[in-house]
């Protein structure tokens, strides 16, 4: 009993795109949603992370814009700059068969010039915080008369990081007849006092308690004293084999410190904190997703745009205070139906934490048998899991404004430009100004090497080997 995306009544174009992508079947959330913003009903909607929310609001957005108009018809608010990315990047991909559409970024900690120019000439689509998309408003430099729907996507979070009033600034802006959606992982009061303030009759869209996300996890803790946390993690890390491990952090003091920790033992591991610039959050992040790192420690708040699939381990080194913030971090693992393994490491003192969260998602975390004295040799397990990552990551001085396609990077690395086989190449990403290609490790030199002797869109690039914490 599955529906396809061509009983939705969505445009030809968008149902191409969707073959195209190998999108084969809606998911359940996209399902719900979709006839209902096609036919232009406010919504609230509920479903696990890596659901497909993004194309289910992107889709009816796109189908609803008039690209002729250069106006700017649709905005989206994401709680941080790299949600932001993730959507943006989501809304090109799915609207690449509107010839001449426009999305633009409009996130934080980001030059505004840029930005100022792209909105002079027309976008259709901002993706941004709320913030920036603020400051715009009170300089004059967005025109928000054409929009005709706004979408706030992971609304909870965006409350939680202290939004609530520049979201309700910009809701007071909109045009009166806008459409209004709201995706969030929880429905706190707070949410439904601002679905009733500002949204019409909502549908409701609930796909499974978003705490079924935790279904396909398995959960586990691991009991030790504080001083012998470092120990206990790589007991975990060598235990658990994986390709990528997710460790969060309440605070950023021991991101960095666990971090530089793991750094000393030879460990593929990288930081991701509030801390660290905007450029640097990028690379770890590119580098993480393209299997150049393989242990990435980071904060809730910065662990939030973490746009990663598939991880295999998830470790709380800190239990997090609030019970909605473990469902949060442990649903990045297990993902399309793979079964993922989420450690939380607790000192004996916090059971009650441990007993509210197990009270909340009705599973019972089972209890891992280890102690220190177990396995007295800390050294041995660091050396067995200081294994170096298989891919490494090149940064290219040239992306999307040149009009750098991944086929062009692939092109100068490979056949008799590269020399490369297309096997030892794995992700590329293609940033505005900037691209990154995963390399295997062995050939990596080469391939840096060949990168800066020949050419991309007939144009000299540099090329440098990213690396470091
Ligand atoms: P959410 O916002 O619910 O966490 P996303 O919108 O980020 O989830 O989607 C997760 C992943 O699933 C993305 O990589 C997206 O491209 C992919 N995806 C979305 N819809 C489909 C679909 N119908 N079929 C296959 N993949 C999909
Ligand atoms: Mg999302």
């Amino acid at each position: 009993m599955s529906t396809s995306f061509e009983s939705l009544s969505l445009a030809p174009e968008l149902l191409a795109v969707l073959g195209e992508l190998g999108y084969d079947q809606p998911t359940p959330v996209q399902v719900e949603s979709i006839p209902a913003l096609l036919a232009g009903r406010d919504l609230i909607g509920q479903s696990k992370t890596g659901s497909g929310k993004t194309a289910a609001f992107a889709l009816p957005m796109l189908q609803s814009l008039d690209v002729s108009r250069r106006e700017l018809q649709g905005m989206i608010l994401c709680p941080t700059r790299e949600l932001c990315a993730q959507v943006a990047r989501e809304v090109r991909k799915l609207g690449r068969r509107h010839a001449g559409l426009s999305v633009l970024e409009v996130a934080g900690g980001q030059p505004i010039g840029p930005q100022l120019e792209a909105l002079d000439r027309g976008v259709h689509i901002a993706v941004g915080t709320p913030g920036r998309l603020i400051d715009h408003l009170d300089r004059g430099t967005i025109p928000v008369d054409a929009v005709r729907i706004v979408v706030l996507d992971e609304a909870d979070r965006m409350l939680d990081m202290g939004f609530g009033a520049d979201v309700e600034t910009i809701l007071a802006l909109l045009p009166a007849a806008r459409q209004m959606v709201m995706f969030s992982a929880t429905i706190p009061k707070s949410i439904a006092k601002l679905s009733g303030e500002y949204q019409r009759d909502a549908v409701r869209v609930t796909i499974e308690d978003a705490l079924d996300d935790t279904a396909d996890i398995r959960q586990l803790r691991l009991v030790t004293e504080p001083d012998e946390k470092f120990h206990g993690l790589a007991w975990l890390l060598s235990r658990y084999p994986h390709e990528s491990a997710l460790v969060f952090c309440n605070f950023k003091a021991t991101v960095v410190d666990l971090a530089t920790s793991l750094a000393r033992e030879g460990i593929s591991v990288g930081r991701f904190d509030g801390d660290l610039d905007q450029f640097s959050r990028d690379q770890v992040l590119v580098r993480f997703r393209n299997g150049s790192l393989r242990v990435l420690v980071a904060t809730d708040v910065a662990g939030r745009g973490l746009d990663v699939e598939d991880l295999d381990l998830v470790i709380n080194y800190e239990m997090p205070q609030q019970p909605a913030v473990y469902v949060h971090r442990i649903g990045r693992t297990g993902r399309a139906g793979s079964k993922g393994v989420a450690v939380s490491m607790m000192t004996p003192g916090q059971q009650g934490r441990r007993k509210a969260i197990e009270e909340l998602t009705g599973v019972s975390i089972e209890e891992l048998d280890w102690k220190p004295v177990d396995d007295p040799d800390l050294p041995r397990l660091l050396g067995a899991i200081a294994r170096p990552p298989v891919m490494e990551t090149v940064l290219i001085s040239s992306g999307r404004k040149n009009k750098v396609r991944p086929g062009d990077i692939l092109g100068a690395l490979t056949g008799e430009a590269g020399g490369l086989e297309g096997a030892q190449i794995g992700k590329i990403e293609i940033h505005d100004r900037l691209s990154y290609v995963a390399v295997s490790r062995d050939v990596v030199q080469h391939a840096v090497t060949q990168l800066n002797r020949g050419h991309i869109k007939r144009k000299r690039v540099k090329a440098t080997l990213v690396g470091g914490v």
